[in-house]
């Protein structure tokens, strides 16, 4: 079954004809087929295009094309429904774009595919990439693979189930505060935010320019690594990407940790963390430091402000660039009587609730008198989060902690609390306020002690690393010796047993 692979596996058996690109994409399609009826991470998918794709994948191999020049060579990637792909339905999980098509590849995709790649499926998220669980999304609630009764996550949610199902062998998503991380976490996959500028955001549809980056859900370090190699890089459509040549990830996966020295955040530990997490990332820990890695606490004293700030920020930028859905440019159309009652039905009609929340939040934020209260008070805040990590950046090489506060939750749980929701993003959203980057990879299971209420249901855990600027040779290689010492990642949902 090649859609079971890794990047790595399935390429190896293209190098040795094994396989052809057609029947790895043709079992990524059968998959889907299989299990997306209980997953629904799919919001489209075009099956022709992906197995055209797939031949001329095939003819290019056939010709003597190698992974050497073409890294993804043949294999079936998915992207979140926020990222343009020429000729694909985008809609970033929301009524308010109709049926729109996308005009262009975005600079990532182009990227993809002239490594190869077969670029095909809109994956599920929260509306505008505004959520925590997916549940946001304006056209159906995506399950985790795990138990079908719990999130997978968000917003990338249906990047994380879709990896996890083995509906595709690798997805991309976007993480404004964790929406790459804490999906990945929740489903059991390695999620990769990189650095703010690292990759560029041409073509992401923007939620909050500021804090958002595309980042890579994948099976193993390894694959995540190749992915972000392929995706990174500077591009004058994107003036935030930064001029700086990538390194070879993949080169740098040495398995060892030695002379590394890793911070445990003091105030990561404490408060709300589910106690079968504690545990799990205080054995990860342990296991870092049998590794070789030394292992130090940190301070990051302006933690509890950075969830506030977060949504101050988010929101203002979310205000400013959601005012193009107006009914004019996109999609969507309610008419009115004149131009501002047709603006205010498409968007009354096209924006889920929460959405509009932040809308309203953000311009009020923004607006006259509550400017200086609000939004340049957070941007103050951002600056000393920022200076706490760059502090402890100049002790530690990275940070260790928990990718969540808990494993996955039910679905409608946290639905009609969205304080609550917010909270699920607490070990995660410093990183995009500082834009340094940060891994999420398999770190245990909750039922594994006698204790638990339902033993029997095993749900992922997440450990997150947090890298310097530009630091992602070095959390991909803590994460990887990790990785490769552990048997966490090898671990499947019992919903995907192949059927008899
Ligand atoms: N959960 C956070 C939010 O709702 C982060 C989302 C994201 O990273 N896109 O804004």
């Amino acid at each position: 079954m090649p859609n079971r692979l890794t990047i790595s596996e399935l390429t190896a058996k293209f190098a040795r004809r094994e396989v052809s690109a057609r029947s790895a994409t043709q079992a990524c399609l059968d998959q889907v087929q299989r299990v997306d009826g209980r997953i629904r991470a799919f919001l489209s998918y075009d099956a022709t295009d992906a197995l055209a794709q797939a031949d001329a994948a095939d003819g290019a191999l056939t010709g003597g094309a190698t992974h050497a020049d073409k890294p993804l060579l043949g294999v079936p990637i998915a992207t979140k429904d926020v990222i343009a792909v020429k000729g694909q339905p985008l809609n970033c999980g929301s009524k308010i774009l109709g049926k729109f098509v996308s005009p262009y590849d975005a600079t990532v995709i182009e990227k993809l595919k002239a490594a190869g790649a077969i670029v095909f499926g809109r994956l599920n998220m929260d509306e505008f990439a505004m959520g925590s669980s997916t549940e946001n999304s304006a056209f159906q609630v995506t399950r985790n693979p795990w138990d079908t009764a719990r999130i997978p996550g968000g917003s990338s949610g249906g990047s994380a189930a879709a990896v996890v199902a083995d509906e595709c062998l690798a997805a991309l998503g976007s993480d404004t505060g964790g929406s790459v991380r804490q999906p990945a976490a929740l489903c059991g996959c390695v999620g990769l935010k990189p650095s703010y500028g690292r990759v560029s955001r041409y073509g992401l549809v923007a939620y909050a320019s500021s804090l958002d980056q595309i980042g890579c859900l994948a099976k193993d370090v390894r694959d995540a690594a190749t992915l972000l190699g392929v995706i990174a890089g500077h591009d004058s459509r994107d003036s935030t990407s930064v001029p700086q040549s990538v390194p070879n990830y993949a080169a740098g996966l040495t398995g060892d940790l030695k002379g590394l020295k890793l911070g445990l955040p003091k105030e990561y530990m404490v408060g709300g963390l589910d106690a079968e997490v504690k545990r799990a990332i205080e054995a990860a820990v342990q296991q870092l430091a049998r590794l070789g890695a030394e292992i130090v606490e940190v301070s990051l004293p302006h933690t509890d402000y950075a969830i506030a700030t977060y949504y101050i920020i988010a929101t203002a930028e979310a205000s400013a660039n959601l005012a193009r859905f107006d009914g004019i440019r996109y999609g969507l159309r309610v008419d009115g009587a004149d131009p501002i009652e047709l603006y205010a039905r498409t968007r009354g009609a096209g924006f889920g609730a929460e959405v509009k929340r932040r809308i309203i939040l953000g311009t009020y934020v923004l607006s006259s008198g509550y400017y200086d209260a609000y939004y340049l008070r957070a941007q103050k805040v951002r600056t000393l989060v920022r200076q706490d990590f760059l502090r402890a950046f100049e002790k530690v090489d990275a940070l260790v902690t928990p990718t969540s506060p808990t494993a996955a939750f039910k679905i409608g749980e946290k639905a009609d609390d969205p304080l609550q929701m917010y909270l699920a993003d607490i070990f995660t959203i410093s990183c995009n306020l500082v834009g340094n980057c940060g891994i999420s990879i398999p770190c245990g299971f909750t039922g594994s002690q006698p204790s638990t209420i339902n033993p029997h249901l095993r749900l992922p855990i997440g450990l997150q690393l947090l890298g310097k600027p530009f630091g992602e040779r070095t959390i991909l290689r803590i994460a990887h010796a990790y990785e490769q010492s552990t048997a966490w990642h090898k671990e499947k949902p019992s919903l995907l047993a192949p059927s008899p």
